[in-house]
């Protein structure tokens, strides 16, 4: 079974939670009743940011949590422990606020779920990589360009694209670019000829 559960940011700081709980691999707690192994859409009002599967539901207090930003009160409600599969701040189907893509929070049918599978998953493609070891540091790289919470600039760095639906951003020594598409790939293909002709030849790095 699969579910769309939409959050109210102004109460859970789901954005700000899923990043934290991806990276730290901690299960963490919504209020829904869903049985174990089901799989969870987690969106805001403007659409979708990550992609989970239920562990267990428990009838309890509110399980204490910083991303709360209400109050808690005594009452006993049905939470789902979550587990997240995949988190993206900049996935297309963010920004596509939920009547447009015609899903309903709660259960979906058969139908509506491969939509969202297939599409969450269209969003995901990898960067062309030689190694795993390649492919792990640009997963990791790639998780934090995606879901780095800072607002982006109004251009492209690299060439003054204002188109700002576009932009994203790009790690480069430990700070944040804003690019665009094309400047990133760029960029992106500049560090791995760099990184070729270090480890085939004598030369010293060109200089960047
Ligand atoms: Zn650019
Ligand atoms: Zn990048």
């Amino acid at each position: 079974m699969c579910h769309l559960l939409v959050i109210e940011e102004s109460e859970f700081a789901l954005r700000q939670a899923v990043v934290l709980y991806y990276e730290t691999k901690e299960p963490f707690y919504l209020p829904a009743e869903l049985a174990e192994g089901e799989e969870v859409f987690l969106a805001t009002k403007n659409g979708i940011v990550a992609y989970a599967e239920v562990l267990f539901s428990e009838y309890t207090t509110r399980p204490a949590d910083p991303h709360w930003l209400t109050e808690a009160d005594e009452q006993e409600r049905t939470y789902a422990c979550l587990d997240l599969i995949s988190v993206d701040l900049r996935h297309p189907l963010l920004g596509s606020p939920l009547a447009g893509l015609q899903v309903n929070p709660g259960q979906t049918d058969l139908k509506v779920r491969q939509r969202l599978v297939e599409a969450w998953q269209a969003g995901h493609f990898e960067s062309d990589v030689t190694t795993i070891d390649q492919a792990k540091n640009r997963r990791m790289e790639r998780f934090r360009e995606r879901n780095h919470l800072e607002p982006l600039k109004a251009c492209c760095e690299m060439c003054g694209n204002t188109q700002r639906s576009i932009l994203e951003w790009h790690e480069y020594h430990g700070h944040f670019k804003t690019l665009c598409p094309t400047c990133h790939r760029l960029a992106h293909q500049g560090i791995e000829k760099r990184e070729d002709v270090a480890a085939t030849s004598d030369h010293a790095l060109p200089e960047q």
